[in-house]
């Protein structure tokens, strides 16, 4: 099968021109053998990263030096990034930093990478270059270290996390017990590691349609307690994660924190500690305050007043945490309160201060004042009144009587 008809790549043939030796490499290679949706082609080549630049230049790339002391180097074709890659192989490595030089050997660039599904290549002939076993074991669902597990944790800890990620995403049946020993020993590594790449990281993790089965074994290797250590018990977490949404990795981690938190360290600190984005942040922070609160018996008017005073998917989210927490999932009662919630419209307070100054209100602390009252009475009925009514019951207030 000629690889550049990939869906959406047909700048595969033109690289192909240019470098002929050049081969798909890594994620790639691995979910176009198992069928998944490809996104980022990444490519390897023998050519030292000045001469790939210079032989994709000749034939009218453009190319962007992105990495050129890791010898990568990204060629923009069809408006589409294709990042290449010069071959290389380990000379030392201290837990942090790669010293890495260029080879021509494909094995050699092979053993460097993590896991044996990740270690795979493709030639443009679409032959297959699999030196230690990954295709038998990406059918078996197997995560395996390419070579001894304990060496390549000690050369990057990170490879912890990502034995996870992968575990989440591609693991059936028991995991490789070689590297579930070799973690439970060197899990401690990991806190040396930068908070963004451990967040990062875990974010995968948590998108990952085995989490249940991923989460137990960071437990059973100590490494969630490494990671997230007011963790809520895992015990009642089965059914709870069977009916979330896998592509919110923050819900999922909302689970494992309940409402308030464990210890006073709750989901508002994880975000703060994982250093997450501040959406991310505001969100998590969101859900870990107790109100406003989603409830059944609210009729419209309350559920506007909720939903004024706190984000729709916040809402339904931890309402259906509560729910889900409570019952394993939610009831035919939640999915009613959802339906209601979202049929309607955002209620937006229709004054603003230019209304008061034409009521007569002098700008200043009491136009604060009154907004607020005017505000505070609008919720009561319900959000429901609109500018002119609320200026109305304004007009009443402020008439001397
Ligand atoms: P995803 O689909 O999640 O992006 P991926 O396999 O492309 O998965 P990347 O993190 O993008 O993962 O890395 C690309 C490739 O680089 C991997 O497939 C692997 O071969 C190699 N690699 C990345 N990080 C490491 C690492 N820490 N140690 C060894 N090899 C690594
Ligand atoms: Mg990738």
């Amino acid at each position: 099968e000629a690889l550049s008809d990939v869906p959406g790549h047909a700048g595969l043939g033109r690289i192909w021109q240019a470098l002929p030796q050049a081969r798909l490499v890594g994620g790639c290679v691995r979910d176009l053998l198992c069928g998944r949706e490809v996104h980022d082609l990444d490519l390897a080549s023998p050519f030292p990263p000045e001469e790939a630049q210079q032989r994709l230049e000749r034939i009218g790339a453009r190319v962007i030096p992105t990495g050129l002391e890791h010898g990568t180097v990204t060629a923009v074709i069809d408006h589409h990034p294709y990042e290449i890659t010069t071959l290389r192989r380990d000379v030392s490595t201290d837990g942090r930093h790669a010293v890495v030089a260029w080879t021509d050997d494909w094995q050699e660039d092979a053993q460097r990478r993590d896991f044996t599904i990740n270690a795979m290549s493709l030639d443009q002939e679409g032959r297959l270059s699999d030196y230690f076993g990954g295709l038998d074991d990406l059918r078996a669902g197997r995560v395996r270290f390419v070579g001894h597990a304990v060496r390549r944790i000690e050369e990057d800890a990170l490879r912890c996390l990502r034995f996870f990620r992968f575990f989440a995403r591609y693991g059936r049946g028991e995991p490789d017990g070689e590297a579930c020993q070799a973690i439970t020993r060197l899990k401690d590594l990991m806190t040396r590691l930068s908070v963004e790449r451990v967040a990062m990281e875990l974010l995968k993790i948590l998108s990952g349609p085995q989490l249940l089965r991923t989460l137990e074994l960071m437990e059973e290797t100590g490494s969630l307690a490494v990671l997230l250590p007011h963790h809520a018990p895992l015990s009642d977490l089965g059914r709870l994660l069977a009916c979330d949404d896998p592509s919110e990795p923050l819900h999922r981690l909302a689970v494992l924190y309940p409402p308030g938190g464990v210890d006073g360290q709750g989901l508002a600190e994880v975000g703060v500690h994982l250093k997450l984005s501040n959406e991310g942040r505001a969100m998590l922070a969101a859900l870990a305050k107790p109100e406003p609160e989603l409830a059944a018996t609210l009729d419209d008017d309350g559920l506007r007043r909720v939903l004024f005073q706190q984000d729709r998917s916040i809402l339904l989210l931890r309402s259906w945490l509560v729910q889900a927490k409570e019952l394993g999932r939610p009831d035919a009662g939640w999915d009613e309160l959802r339906q209601r919630l979202e049929a309607l419209e955002q209620p937006i307070f229709p004054l603003a201060g230019r209304d008061l100054i034409a009521l007569g209100v002098k700008p200043g602390p009491d136009m604060g004042q009154w907004l607020k009252r005017a505000q505070h009475w609008w919720l009561e009925q319900g959000c429901r009144p609109d500018a002119g009514a609320c200026r109305a019951w304004l007009a009443g207030q402020l008439s001397p009587r």
